[in-house]
């Protein structure tokens, strides 16, 4: 039987979660669907600039939120979307494990996932050794051999991690140096656990049921050599994976989706939050600003459909609703 929700909202990351708290506070009946909990925000042990705390772990912060969402009856599901489609005006959302489910209003807040490398090997050997998150999965390779393809400050935080736990790590890179700063490079060498694999490209991720190695080619002479590995940790940045909404709403030349200042998409009664968007600004506060946007433009949307009117109390004195507004009966008051 297929489930049927107020509202549905893609993705449980900061946006997700936060748009999910101000439509059930509204009272809509909301299911977040995910691929996980916290989305990149779990990728950071430290955050600094997240109004209210002056630090706060990624984990912990989504924690609050996902408590506070849960409070007003949100509902979490883990899965990961495939699909959406619009049939005679409900929305359908397609999961991977749990069949279809039904919207009145989608939330698409998705954000970015990680990067493939796209080699032989990569897709079949995914959570079996390839891994896209060194912070979640570092702790499982205690005592054992790892690749990390990556580079950049953010890959010298996941050495040091690394560090803690495996007992050899090739750091792969296409350069002459993963870092620019070469006091950080010698403090990510210390121990000597860390072996630096410069001008590389990973070329295949070998092994049957689970990892066994990284075959990387050099990428001046072309030559290849095997890496052991029982892990592959691929860090090599964020990309929009919204393949499977073109045509259904409108995405710039970078697949981002492109919202109003009330986050409508192009197709009505779709709404979008976070980093999936075209916000340059891709940031944790402003995704979570989004989130509470789009639930909001949901909600309104949601009544609308079912024949009363919303208007926003945009301050605590006049209500900005325009005059016809602000007469007519059944209109209903944001609780903000
Ligand atoms: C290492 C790192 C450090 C950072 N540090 C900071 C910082 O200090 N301060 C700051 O403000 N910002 C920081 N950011 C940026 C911040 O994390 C993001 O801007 C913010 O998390 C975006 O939130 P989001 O909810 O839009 O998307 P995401 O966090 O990307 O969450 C998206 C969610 O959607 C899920 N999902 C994806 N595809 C599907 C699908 N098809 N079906 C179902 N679910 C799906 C994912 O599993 C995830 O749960 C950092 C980012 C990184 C990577």
């Amino acid at each position: 039987m297929t489930a049927r929700y107020d509202v549905v909202i893609v993705g449980a990351g900061i946006a997700g979660l936060t748009a999910a708290l101000y439509a059930a506070r509204q009272g809509l009946n909301t299911l977040v669907v995910s691929s996980d909990l916290g989305g990149q925000l779990l990728l950071t042990n430290e955050i600094q600039n997240y109004p209210g705390f002056k630090s706060i772990s990624g984990l912990d912060l989504i924690k609050r939120v996902e408590e506070q969402a849960k409070s007003y009856g949100a509902k979490i599901a883990f899965d990961t979307v495939t699909g959406v489609e619009e049939r005679d005006g409900r929305f359908i959302v397609k999961t991977l494990m749990g069949g279809e489910i039904e919207a009145e209003a989608l939330v698409l807040a998705f954000g970015k996932s990680p990067k493939e490398l796209g080699v032989p090997g990569e897709e079949k050997l995914k959570g079996r050794g390839v891994s896209y998150c060194v912070i979640c999965d570092a702790p499982l390779y205690r005592g054992r051999r790892v690749a990390l393809v990556g580079w950049g400050y953010h890959n010298y935080e996941n050495i040091m991690v690394l560090k803690k736990y495996a007992s050899k790590i090739y750091w792969v890179f296409p350069g002459e140096k993963p870092l620019q700063d070469d006091s950080l490079l010698q403090e990510a060498l210390k121990g000597g656990k860390v072996e630096l694999v410069p001008r590389s490209q990973p070329a295949e991720v070998r092994g049957e049921r689970k990892v066994e190695a990284l075959v990387v080619r050099d990428k001046k002479t072309g030559e290849e050599r095997v890496l052991e590995v029982d892990g592959v940790f691929v860090e090599i940045g964020y990309v929009t994976k919204t393949e499977f909404l073109k045509g259904f709403v409108e995405l710039n030349d970078k697949g981002e989706i492109i919202v109003d200042q009330k986050c409508r998409t192009s197709r009505p009664g779709v709404f979008a939050a976070g980093d999936v968007t075209e916000m340059p600004y891709k940031q944790a506060v402003i995704a979570a600003g989004m989130g509470a946007c789009a639930a909001l433009s949901a909600y309104g949307y949601v009544m609308e459909k079912r024949g009363r009117r919303v208007a926003v109390v945009a301050d605590w004195k006049h209500i900005e609703t325009g005059e016809e507004e602000k007469e007519e009966k059944g209109t209903l008051f944001l609780k903000l």
